[in-house]
């Protein structure tokens, strides 16, 4: 199949109201062309040049969210532009957004990344290393930020019940934060993959990030992963 009849496939099957973010990363920007003509305009991308390069080549139109981890030190490349980034896991880099923000006179969105699964490798907060940044309250002087909600990425696994455990723990966070911290702006969960993203809908995502199931397999090449 084309990647649009894919990506028209991928579409038919999301119900109204859940956002989807096409992750492109690794993709070239011929194929992201094709989608947008085929009407789509939310990519997701996982590294900073990547993101800044493909913004310079594609329509402005574009909402770029950046979905991967993100060193402070790249912010600037995609703070001109980018729409909403999904992978805010710490105070250091929420602080250099809005330093950047301000910079480029705009707002940026931003997601919580929550850590849920098994894997120490993924990032992210412990919901209540999250709960006890949100009563130190030093989120609220930044006025070039805007709070959407959680993202997270649940374990890679086969055992249906144990994921289905963990979006559900994203949601009712989602939920406690808005009502403890923030106001009903605050209402985007972001989970669910290719592999995972009917369970990510049963427990109530409003946004997700698929890429395989669209674009194919990803070749790394020759970079690191
Ligand atoms: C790559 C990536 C995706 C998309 O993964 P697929 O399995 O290709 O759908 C979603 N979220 C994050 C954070 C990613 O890095």
């Amino acid at each position: 199949m084309s990647i649009t009849a894919q990506y028209e496939a991928v579409k038919r099957s999301l119900p109204e109201g859940v956002t989807l973010v096409a992750v492109s990363k690794t993709h070239p920007a011929e194929m992201i062309r094709e989608l947008y003509d085929a009407g789509q305009r939310i990519f997701g991308e996982n590294r900073p040049q990547e993101l800044k390069e493909k913004y310079d080549l594609l329509p402005h139109d574009i909402r770029w969210h950046m979905i991967g981890h993100l060193q402070t030190n790249k912010v600037k490349y995609i703070a001109p532009f980018v729409e909403m980034i999904h992978s805010v896991d710490s105070d250091r880099l929420l602080a250099v957004i809005e330093k950047e923000a301000a910079k480029n006179d705009r707002m940026i969105d931003v997601l919580f990344e929550i850590h849920v699964a098994d894997e120490e490798t993924k990032s992210g907060w412990e919901p209540d290393e999250l709960r006890a940044y949100l009563d130190s309250g030093a989120w609220r002087s930044y006025t070039h930020i805007r709070y959407r909600g959680v993202m997270t990425v649940a374990t890679q696994t086969d055992d249906e019940a144990q994921i289905r455990r963990e979006f559900t723990t994203v949601r009712d966070l989602l939920a406690e934060l808005r009502d403890r911290y923030f106001d009903a702006t605050f209402d985007t969960l972001s989970m669910g993959m290719t592999h995972d993203y009917p369970i990510a809908i049963e427990c109530g995502a409003t946004m997700v990030r698929i890429g395989s199931k669209i674009f194919g397999a990803r070749d790394y090449g020759q970079t690191a992963r």
